[in-house]
């Protein structure tokens, strides 16, 4: 099938890239691909470190989607120039707690992943501290979680990007308006306009400013939460040092170190919603502050980059994931998690566009299988959220 996929930041990418494995021709439409929160993100596939309560089908579909990691980074490193790197470092994560309150909300949450059947170790803070010798002295509790990996997110962006060209059309333009029907049509900001039998609106927080008819209202729906990230490198003598990413709670702030295993280290992440897209002060402050605490080591570390991005928050922090008119496939809303959910939001528009060439057909027992993961993120649930013009 003819399919366009707008927006080339981690989902566009993966969409676009499946679709492409399924035989489909793919028309990526962008003007800047992967410059949004793809950009700044820091590529933890934490489904165990990041399970909260109430948000079981999310765990769930993350956990699924952490699972597809190895196969999806094979399938492309397969056809890349040998030696492209993909990002995709299985390290395992250990999870810190500074102060007691935070040693009871991590037991909390090491609770909650045993119920759920995840895999979490609780370690001694000792144990933590072999493991990982940069650790600071005054930590108060340390859990294992051996499956939660890393990738990063710009080196894979550019594997995904180089695989792409040539081999689907790459637009370099924004999308203005989406157009559903049999053939759906995608304006572009430059005038020209593209048809095809499947639309796939894949362009994070850009889905809500899009004119036409997307069969809900995202403006409603979708808003940025901003979130400061520092890119550091550790000094030779210190970045063997650390080799696995650290998730830590400081006096209940979160804030993560992910080594990339060549000494260049991200610190994240703030999280504010102040509408505000350049860094900012305080929260730059506070990320390295709770930093130190964590890690005194970081102190001598150099800085490279100190950005900030939005993530594409939704009211309940589950991805829009769903064909809402005819031809219109959304894939948005990923928030905090569109690094670890993309491998599987990619398979499930893939069910979806095969659902759409055969709308008399039974899904397949597979297909059946992800639509079922993807119930959580339906966007019928939105569909009388009040949008921007309702009074
Ligand atoms: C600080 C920070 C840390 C994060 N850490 C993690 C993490 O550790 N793990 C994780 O899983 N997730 C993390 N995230 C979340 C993750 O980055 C997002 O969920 C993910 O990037 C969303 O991908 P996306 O492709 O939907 O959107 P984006 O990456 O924002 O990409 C959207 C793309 O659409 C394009 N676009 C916009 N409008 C248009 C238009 N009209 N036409 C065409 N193209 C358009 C943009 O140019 C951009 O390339 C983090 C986010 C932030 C900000």
């Amino acid at each position: 099938m003819r399919t366009i996929v707008i927006g080339a930041g981690m989902v566009g990418l993966t969409c676009a890239w499946t679709l492409h494995r399924d035989g489909h021709d793919v028309t990526l439409v962008d003007p800047a691909p992967a410059s949004g929160a793809t950009h700044a993100a820091g590529g933890m596939l934490t489904p165990v470190g990041e399970a909260y309560h109430g948000e079981d089908e999310l765990t769930a579909f993350l956990l699924a989607s952490s699972r597809r990691y190895p196969e999806f980074v094979e399938d492309l490193a397969a056809h890349l120039s040998p030696g492209t790197p993909t990002g995709y470092v299985r390290s395992g994560t250990l999870i810190c707690g500074v102060d007691a309150a935070d040693r009871g909300h991590l037991a909390d949450l090491h609770a909650l992943d045993l119920r759920l059947g995840l895999h979490s170790e609780q370690l001694t803070t000792r144990e933590a501290r072999r493991l990982e010798p940069l650790l600071g002295p005054r930590l108060t509790c340390a859990y294992l979680a051996p499956d939660d990996h890393q990738v990063d997110p710009r080196v894979l962006a550019a594997a995904l990007l180089a695989a792409l060209r040539g081999r689907v059309e790459i637009v370099e333009d924004a999308a203005r308006a989406v157009h559903p029907g049999g053939s759906p049509r995608v304006d572009l900001a430059s005038g020209a306009a593209l048809d095809a039998d499947v639309v796939v609106v894949a362009n994070g927080l850009g889905a809500a400013t899009l004119d036409g008819d997307l069969g809900i209202d995202l403006a409603g729906v979708l808003r940025p939460v901003h979130g400061e990230v520092v890119r550091m490198l550790a000094p030779p003598s210190l970045a063997p040092l650390l080799t696995r990413t650290i998730r830590g709670l400081v006096e209940g702030r979160p804030v993560y170190l992910i080594p990339r295993g060549d000494g260049r280290v991200l610190l994240g992440a703030t999280s504010r919603e102040d509408q505000v897209a350049a860094v900012n002060t305080g929260g730059l402050h506070d990320l390295l502050v709770d930093a130190v605490r964590l890690m005194p080591a970081i102190r001598e570390f150099s800085v490279e980059e100190v950005l900030a991005r939005a993530r594409p928050g939704t009211p309940d922090n589950a991805p829009i994931l769903g064909a809402t008119a005819p031809g219109v496939i959304l894939a948005t809303g990923l928030f905090r998690h569109g690094i670890l959910a993309s491998p599987l939001v990619a398979a499930v528009v893939a069910a979806l566009v095969r659902q759409q060439g055969d709308p008399a057909g039974a899904p397949s027992e597979a297909d059946s299988e992800l639509l079922d993961l993807a119930r959580c993120a339906d966007p019928r649930r939105f569909a009388s959220t009040p949008g921007k013009d309702t009074p």
